[in-house]
């Protein structure tokens, strides 16, 4: 892997704790004509917990999926650890495999068992024994209080349920950064407490995360910073308390209308 320049994008928020873990730099992505990210930077330091938040169609997923290498960039460079991602071969994978990822609709692996789903990628990717791997999902299951659901299948668990095995599942790997993509928009109303404090949990562990959501109340409780996107550009980036209460951007105030 080639060397790169750790200089982190400029970014106008003071670093907190650690180093910087991601640094995206000038990334530019098309679909066809449409230009989705346009020249965004942006840094994420080692422990801090970042919140993406903007309309829909603003290049969200698409941020998340390009950090976890699921997309293409066009160009722009994206570094996690020191580390540029690599296009392919086997240091995409172990890079991949430093990036837990949770998704809005819950992608769990629906013919294996809730345990199973959390065991195989320690198993196959980072090479635990089946024991050890049993050992570690369950300890881990116990932390996102599904333990007692290890033998079932997905479909019979409910959707907070499952978000919180997809959680466990992305621990499981030891993960330098989790990426949650609105992780709890598709759950019915009475389930979304539970995850997010799981997520709350995580983040005063010191967890790296970057969460795509539009819960003020996780953003307030545990963000570092909030992101704001709009039509493939970071528009505002500060505190969450600054962000909620005295948005700069008439985007920014236009979305917060529309939410609040
Ligand atoms: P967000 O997550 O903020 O809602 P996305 O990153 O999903 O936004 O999408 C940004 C834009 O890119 C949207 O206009 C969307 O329709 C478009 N888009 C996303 N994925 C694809 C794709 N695979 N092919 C073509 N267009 C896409
Ligand atoms: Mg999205």
């Amino acid at each position: 892997m080639e060397p790169i320049d750790p200089t982190p994008a400029t970014s106008n928020i003071t670093v907190r704790r650690g180093e910087p873990l991601v640094v995206v730099k000038d990334i530019n992505k098309h679909y066809g004509e449409l230009h989705v990210l346009k020249g965004i930077n942006a840094t994420v330091n080692r422990g801090e917990v970042v919140v993406v938040i903007g309309p829909s169609g603003s290049g969200k997923s698409t941020l998340c999926r390009a950090i976890n290498r699921l997309e293409t960039i066009d160009d722009g460079v994206i570094t996690i650890d020191g580390v540029k991602l690599p296009a392919e071969g086997r240091a995409l994978a172990t890079l991949r495999a430093d990036v837990g990822m949770v998704f809005q609709a819950f992608n769990l692996f629906a013919h294996k068992t809730v345990l199973e789903n959390v065991t195989l990628g320690p198993i196959k990717v980072r090479g635990l024994s089946k024991a050890d791997a049993e050992k570690k999902a369950m300890a881990l299951l116990e932390r996102v209080g599904v333990a007692n659901q290890a033998k079932k299948m997905p479909a019979q668990l409910s959707g907070g349920q499952q978000q919180r095995v997809a959680i466990a599942r992305a621990l499981a790997m030891e993960p330098k950064l989790i990426l949650l993509d609105e992780p709890t928009s598709a759950l019915d109303p009475e389930m979304i407490n539970e995850v997010l404090e799981v997520m709350v949990d995580l983040a005063n562990d010191g967890m790296t995360m970057i969460v795509v959501t539009h819960e003020m109340g996780f953003a307030r409780k545990a963000a570092d910073r909030v992101i704001f996107m709009a039509e493939g550009e970071i528009v505002e980036e500060t505190t969450p308390e600054e962000f909620f209460t005295n948005p700069q951007s008439t985007r920014a105030k236009d979305f917060l209308s529309k939410i609040l």
